[in-house]
């Protein structure tokens, strides 16, 4: 915890002001009162960093490093006060300034470097990783522009480009002394040195990848790990213009355009994959650069490569920077002259894989045309690899062709990348129980009898920190009155919670403290979207991606056919609700699209019937983010979990809700399984196939979801409703949406669960009458949600597969 107090902070902080920017506090605007704060907290943060550093250096602890192409930080100012212990003491000394401290901390731009679960996921792990004392690095690309902005227009989404950077980011520093080169295309000439091959990269374009470093603060425990995120930029920066006759110049503009493409733009498709060049560049320069600089930094302080494994464990975050794996040996083999066979048990102690999906359209295959000419030396060691891997392959399982090719890492023209991860790593783990099981025994089964201990689970998690003491201070307010504070650095110590819900006084305290939310909830919603909705309501939030296997379709159809019943039957008595959407769509995914114009429709449609107003209100939020996200969650009654069973691989913004007392409706998939054995069958609401139906379904058939709508009259009814103009002029409008459950058969089997859905509902509203029951409900799952901290899941990474030498934490 900082040494500080109220008097000190405000006077360091109007000095901040003055020197910065040249006038008094008093006639700044807040932009310039949020730059002076930012500035003035960095500047505490970079103490504590440099600190943490030379502690590193000192002491030699086991580095982790974690690969990821995403990292959804959202906003940090609020992060790195409460983690310095002094975000207080800031409120209390800005008041005395007329500053409101939430204005200012309002005024962040989100760092968007990512598309949703997987980027925040790893913002998560960064968060634990400093709070537990594990030296942890990130390591990933400083998109120049993040995940696109989401306007609602008419009804449809619309993109706008996420200028982050455009006012500046106090949290990043420059390291251009630490740039690395990183080299495409060109051509690899073999020559024989005293008997060895040597292989030289000619011709090649060079591209520098340049550092930018964010410190991550760990929670009062004097520790700043590092982000470092690279940025593209051309080899010689400044030309000498006058050199250039006109041809040359013209390329030497090409040139750098082509370079700084690179980092310019995340690409917004979550769990898609798209085979696109730049995409793979994205991929190998990151992961060059990193590796890289770890090698650097390693020898520098001394390190002998042959005990690398020993002191640096590299992550990969999904198959994205599984190019660490060649260009790990690459540096070994070609640049350090290490024996094949040793380099690549180097290799694979270091890196290790987490998967994150079994959807068939997230897996990545690169054609070896495209990935041949753009990494010439590095698909020769991926060649390297696998030969002699289907060599033992071969041995295993003599003659047996078809399996040898099914599990090869390079088959059919294509670069398995998930193939060369299994191969190349020690540790593969999936992120839920079911999601591992499904690994082991359906999708990696031939992986997992060929290679039985590499296959482990590590639950998702999140951090407490951002998603319950900064996202929701009035619950914590409550929790620490009544609990005591242990669970700040033992969320597990939620539990005791549970002692306290037969007090109805503590009961009455969480109802008031969700209706609070709830209030602050309508605001935004009031100022963001322009509609007013009910506190009183229900609240029924599903906010996440927008994907056809998250099933929005779902939820929207029981919407539609309970607006029918309503009408049909005025005194239908219900609960009255308000159902939330948020999300943004895959630019180039049409279903996605058309889904959120669907409930953009039948929102306009419900609330302008005034028969129905004082019972249901639909709201689609614009532009879900990070930022939103906390001020959703904490104001949420009901949390919608409704993926087709088995395609949710873990999940976590069902972790996030749980934490903030709203109540699960969800099915047995993911993550989700694991929340119903923490809370038990009472306190959550399950609907749905079971994993073992939906997959006899998909291997056996069986379905036809056209009995389903010839046999339900409410079935038919809404199915029509998307064809019939009663929620837009152009019939043709839903067509997609009808022809994906009727005409294609509903893959993800919405008809199927449709009824189960609607009992659940009602269920809900049962439960939801009785007040003090459902109080208790939600004390229930903030009082087991601890175990759902990331803290948990980075203990369980760090001793389970990194070796990282983790100090007991009661966990
Ligand atoms: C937590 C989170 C997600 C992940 O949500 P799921 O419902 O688990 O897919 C996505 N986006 C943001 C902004 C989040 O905070």
């Amino acid at each position: 915890m900082l040494e500080m107090d109220k008097k000190s902070f405000k006077k360091a902080y109007v000095n901040k002001f003055l020197e910065m920017h040249g006038v008094e506090l008093k006639e700044g605007n807040n932009q310039q009162k949020y730059e002076a704060l930012g500035s003035l907290v960095r500047d505490y943060v970079t103490r504590i960093w440099l600190k943490t550093n030379k502690k590193y250096n000192k002491t030699g602890e086991k580095q982790v490093y974690y690969f990821s192409m995403e990292f959804l930080l959202g906003r940090l100012l609020g992060d790195a006060l409460l983690n310095l212990g002094i975000r207080d003491i800031c409120r209390e000394a800005l008041l005395d300034l007329n500053i409101k401290l939430e204005d200012l901390e309002n005024l962040e731009q989100d760092q968007g470097l990512g598309n949703g679960g997987l980027g925040r996921l790893a913002a998560c792990f960064l968060d634990s990783m400093a709070s537990l004392d594990i030296p942890g690095n990130g390591c990933g690309i400083r998109y120049k522009y993040g995940f696109f902005e989401q306007k609602i227009i008419d009804g449809k989404q619309v993109e706008v480009s996420d200028a982050w950077l455009k006012e500046g980011n106090v949290w990043e520093k420059r390291k251009a002394e630490k740039a690395e080169i990183v080299r495409f295309g060109g051509e690899i000439n073999v020559s024989e040195v005293d008997g060895n091959l040597k292989f030289t990269h000619v011709n090649f374009e060079p591209v520098l990848a340049v550092p930018y470093d964010t410190p991550i603060v760990g929670y009062e425990n004097e520790i700043a790990n590092t982000l470092r995120l690279w940025s593209a930029e051309a080899v010689s920066n400044e030309f000498d213009f006058s050199s250039f006759n006109r041809g040359d110049f013209l390329q030497a503009i090409k040139y750098k355009n082509s370079v700084e493409s690179i980092s310019q733009v995340l690409y917004p498709e979550d769990s898609f994959y798209e085979g696109k060049m730049l995409r793979l560049k994205q991929q190998y320069f990151f992961v060059s650069a990193g590796v890289q600089s770890i090698i650097r930094h390693f020898k520098k302080h001394g390190g002998n490569i042959e005990l690398l494994d020993e002191k640096v464990a590299i992550h990969i975050n999904d198959t994205h920077p599984t190019l660490a794996i060649p260009e790990l040996m690459r540096i070994l083999v070609d640049e350090e002259n290490l024996e094949w066979n040793t380099a690549w048990r180097i290799t694979t102690n270091t890196i290790s894989y987490t998967n994150h999906t079994i959807l068939a359209e997230a897996l990545e295959k690169w054609s070896v045309d495209m990935f041949q000419k753009l990494l010439p030396r590095i698909y020769m060691i991926v060649q390297e690899i696998n030969e002699r891997y289907c060599k033992e392959l071969w041995n295993k399982y003599p003659g047996n062709w078809d399996k040898i090719s099914r599990m090869s890492i390079i088959s059919d023209g294509k670069i398995k990348m998930a193939h060369l991860a299994v191969v190349g790593s020690h540790s593969v783990n999936g992120v839920a129980k079911l999601h591992t099981e499904i690994l082991k025994k359906k999708e990696m089964s031939d992986f997992y009898y060929l290679y039985p201990n590499k296959f482990n689970n590590k639950t998702n998690g999140i951090t407490h920190r951002r998603w319950l003491l900064k996202s929701n201070p009035e619950l914590t307010k409550l929790l620490k009155d009544t609990i005591g504070d242990s669970f700040i650095r033992h969320p597990i110590d939620l539990k005791s919670f549970e002692n306290h819900l037969y007090n109805e006084v503590v009961l009455e305290q969480l109802g008031k403290i969700k209706k609070f939310n709830k209030e602050r909830l309508a605001s935004t919603i009031l100022k963001n979207d322009n509609i007013r909705v009910d506190p009183n309501s229900i609240f029924d939030v599903q906010v996440k991606r927008i994907h056809a296997y998250k099933r929005q379709i779902l939820n929207c159809l029981r919407i539609m056919d309970l607006y029918n019943k309503l009408i049909d039957n005025p005194n239908y008595d219900i609960v009255p609700r308000t159902f939330i959407f948020g999300g943004k769509a895959a630019p180039g995914y049409y279903l996605a699209k058309n889904t959120i114009e669907l409930i953009n429709c039948v929102a306009r449609k419900i609330n302008n019937d005034s028969r129905v107003n004082d019972k249901i209100k639909v709201v689609f939020m614009q532009n879900y983010r990070v930022s939103l996200a906390e001020q959703i969650i904490p104001g949420t009654d009901v949390s919608e979990q409704i993926s087709t069973t088995t395609k949710e691989a873990s999940g976590t913004s069902n972790m996030k809700f749980m934490m903030n007392g709203a109540i699960t409706v969800a099915t047995l998939d993911g993550a989700n399984i694991e929340i119903k054995d923490e809370v038990t069958d009472d306190n959550i609401v399950i609907f749905g196939l079971t994993a073992d139906e939906v997959l006899s379904y998909y291997q056996n058939g069986g379905y036809k979801s056209v009995d389903i709508y010839n046999s339900d009259q409410r079935v038919k009814r809404i199915i029509d409703d998307l064809v019939n103009g009663k929620y837009h002029n152009d019939k043709n409008k839903f067509k997609s949406i009808y022809e994906n459950l009727i005409t294609y058969n509903d893959e993800f089997f919405v008809l199927k669960d449709f009824d189960s859905y609607l009992k659940a509902q009602d269920k809900v509203d049962t439960l939801y009458r009785d007040g003090n029951k459902w109080q208790k409900m939600c004390g229930v799952n903030i009082a087991h949600s601890g175990i759902f901290s990331s803290d948990r899941t980075i203990q369980e990474y760090a001793t389970g597969i990194w070796g990282s030498q983790v100090i007991y934490k009661n966990l």
